[in-house]
């Protein structure tokens, strides 16, 4: 990798360079076949080694919390202000593409290098999350909210495949849980966090736009659903007799998705058991996930409300059964006017007079820090919407125009906050 400032050589804050980095950590991975980094593993510190080489030559001081963090920090106009962050996560899923949350911390970097000489009313902080996506231990968010003080101490039982607890995962990566706390941060000493990210999504490339910013992040309830009806000899039972638990949830399935596209909904049934799972008996019962979001808590609610009914409905006519078990209620995170509007603006000074606003479908980093201060997020357009592949993709030109409206944000927020402090 260059380092020295030849004519001709890439900036470090340029999007060539920001493509490259990402490239880079491409190789810090526990397969040489495919990108694979989780939680806690050499090459989760082998990335923070290099994240932490990068924000040091930007002039941050760097340390690594105590949940495995790499962060950087540069003064503000005067030393101790609070901190606008700045960041996104390390982490990968399995088979992982190059920029899911990689591009986003990378991007912080750069911006906090392209406003070293800048004097500003707080201070800048980067941060690269060790935990997002969960994929060691099931549990998502580990590292961004350990640093919003939302821990919760059941977690430290979670184990991995391989049966290591999350606390000796902590010990043998040189953390002390106990220390855990350490890592939070408090709501004063923040200004705000803002996370770049590729959207994952086709609305961008579809509207033709390299960048959009983000209203609100949506938060996912999920269901553990039960059709029960009763296992019967498949040649013997008429069909007046029967009551096929499986056709049930094939309807309720195909009514999810109808009553879904109706709406701003997006339901995901990504899992089906039958029991007793025989050739020749007919399905006495089978359980299915459901996955539901929305842009507001009230409207992801009320198809829950709708779906439900639906189901019991289809269930009733059949003559089975329908259990449902909520295994997980996120509140949506909302973005934070203020920040919005920076995010907005930034996006203007590219070029582009009225930018998009989406809401994300997917969980962000953010979402848990937004329990202990504003958030606001830009996405930058990916090809095809393909994310959680290795076929994700961005192009340099759209990168460029984030890191501009990146950069060109944050200096709107400070132009806000000092404009709020007065
Ligand atoms: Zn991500």
């Amino acid at each position: 990798m260059t380092t020295t400032q030849t004519p001709g050589a890439i900036a470090p804050s340029s999007a060539a360079e920001v493509l490259a980095r990402c490239d880079e950590l491409d190789r810090f991975s526990s397969s040489p076949h495919h990108l694979e980094r989780v939680h806690l593993t050499p090459e989760h510190k082998a990335a923070n080694d290099a994240a932490e080489a990068w924000m040091r030559r930007a002039g941050l001081t760097t340390w690594t919390d105590a949940a495995g963090n790499i962060c950087g920090r540069r003064e503000g106009r005067t030393p101790g202000l609070p901190a606008l962050l700045l960041g996104s996560h390390l982490d990968t899923v399995p088979d992982a593409g190059s920029y899911d949350g990689m591009l986003g911390t990378v991007m912080a970097i750069a911006v906090a290098e392209r406003l070293r000489g800048v004097e500003l009313p707080f201070a800048l902080e980067v941060v690269g999350f060790s935990d997002e996506e969960g994929t060691r231990f099931g549990k998502a968010l580990l590292g961004s909210q350990a640093l919003a003080g939302t821990w919760d101490d059941d977690w430290w039982e979670l184990r991995d495949t391989r049966g290591v607890t999350l606390r000796q995962a902590f010990l043998d990566w040189g953390l002390d849980p106990a220390r855990i706390g350490e890592a939070a941060r408090r709501p004063e000493d923040l200004v705000g966090y803002l996370e770049a990210h590729i959207e994952q999504g086709p609305y961008l490339e579809a509207a033709d736009r390299s960048l959009g910013y983000v209203t609100t992040i949506a938060g996912a309830r999920r269901f553990h659903l039960s059709v029960l009806g009763e296992a019967r000899h498949a040649g013997g039972t008429p069909y007046p007799r029967r009551r096929d638990a499986l056709v049930g949830a094939g309807e309720a399935v195909v009514a999810i998705e109808r009553l879904a596209k109706a709406s701003d909904c997006i339901a995901t049934v990504g899992r089906i058991e039958v029991t007793p799972g025989a050739v020749n008996v007919i399905p006495g019962r089978a359980d299915l996930s459901l996955d539901l979001r929305a842009a507001t808590d009230a409207e992801r609610d009320a198809m829950w409300h709708t779906m439900r009914a639906e189901i019991e409905a289809i269930c009733a006519a059949r003559g089975l059964r329908l259990e449902a078990v909520e295994q997980h209620n996120a509140p949506a995170a909302p973005c934070a006017g203020w920040l919005q509007q920076a995010v907005v603006d930034g996006i203007r000074h590219t070029g582009d007079t009225d930018p998009m606003g989406l809401w994300s479908r997917a969980g962000h980093d953010a979402m848990a820090v937004a329990a202990v201060t504003d958030i606001g997020m830009l996405f930058v357009r990916c090809f095809d919407g393909i994310s959680h592949h290795p076929g994700e993709a961005v192009r340099e030109i759209d990168v460029e125009r984030g890191l501009d409206a990146f950069e060109a944000a944050v200096l709107q927020v400070a132009a806000a906050y000092e404009v709020r402090d007065e």
